[in-house]
């Protein structure tokens, strides 16, 4: 009987312990967010999920040829002027966020983002595609800065291309009276009749 009571005891003080320690945090500003339509503001170094900004990204290849898992895909067409990348993606699945890309990345285009919650059911949705094939990106200078994408020291590198094609210029005016001097040589022989006859 003493021990039937003595349990009675304890379970009732028990309960009280247990409903003040709830009592006190009642009273306390919650820790906790209502995620997910609440979120910490994370620290700017916080390394999420590689993101590419492919309007920097000229397809250099230096963050897939870093990747220790081989995880960054880059397809490009043409030679030259002519290059696109038409396909930049990241495999999540066996990226192991050691950030190596991007610290190789000479344009900062490859960077960490801050995502962390990309959940999804089928594995083949974690390889995110980065660029829209019909929209290609330009990867060599001169195109790039032609339509518009990021060029390092773009400024610097508009005036020489600007140089060059003024140079050309001249170079094709300079060739202009030669080339027409020989072309009238023969022009003057052979359409001979035509301009008599004018
Ligand atoms: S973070 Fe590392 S593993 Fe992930 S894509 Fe970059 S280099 Fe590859
Ligand atoms: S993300 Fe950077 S390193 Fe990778 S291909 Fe683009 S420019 Fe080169």
């Amino acid at each position: 009987m003493t021990q039937y009571l003595r349990d009675i005891y304890d379970a009732v003080v028990t309960a009280l312990k247990g409903m003040g320690i709830t009592g006190k945090h009642l009273a306390r500003k919650p820790v906790t967010l209502q995620y997910p339509d609440e979120r910490w503001v994370l620290p700017e170094r916080f390394k999420g999920f590689i993101y590419n900004d492919t309007h920097r990204c000229d397809a250099c290849l230096r963050c897939a040829k870093v990747c220790p898992v081989d995880c960054i895909y880059i397809e490009t067409v043409g030679k030259g002027k002519d290059r696109f990348m038409h396909r930049y993606a990241v495999d999540y699945n066996k990226c192991i966020w050691c950030g190596l890309c991007t610290i190789e990345c000479p344009t900062n285009a490859c960077q960490h983002s801050h995502d962390y919650d990309h959940a999804v059911y089928r594995r083949d949705r974690l390889v995110y595609e980065f660029v829209d094939p019909k929209h290609p990106v330009p990867c060599h200078k001169e195109r790039r800065l032609e339509m518009g994408y990021y060029v390092p020291n773009a400024e610097a590198e508009r005036a020489k291309l600007a140089a060059r094609k003024e140079a050309a210029r001249k170079k094709a005016e300079q060739e202009k009276p030669e080339a027409g001097g020989k072309d009238d040589a023969p022009a003057g022989g052979a359409p001979d009749g035509e301009t008599k006859g004018e």
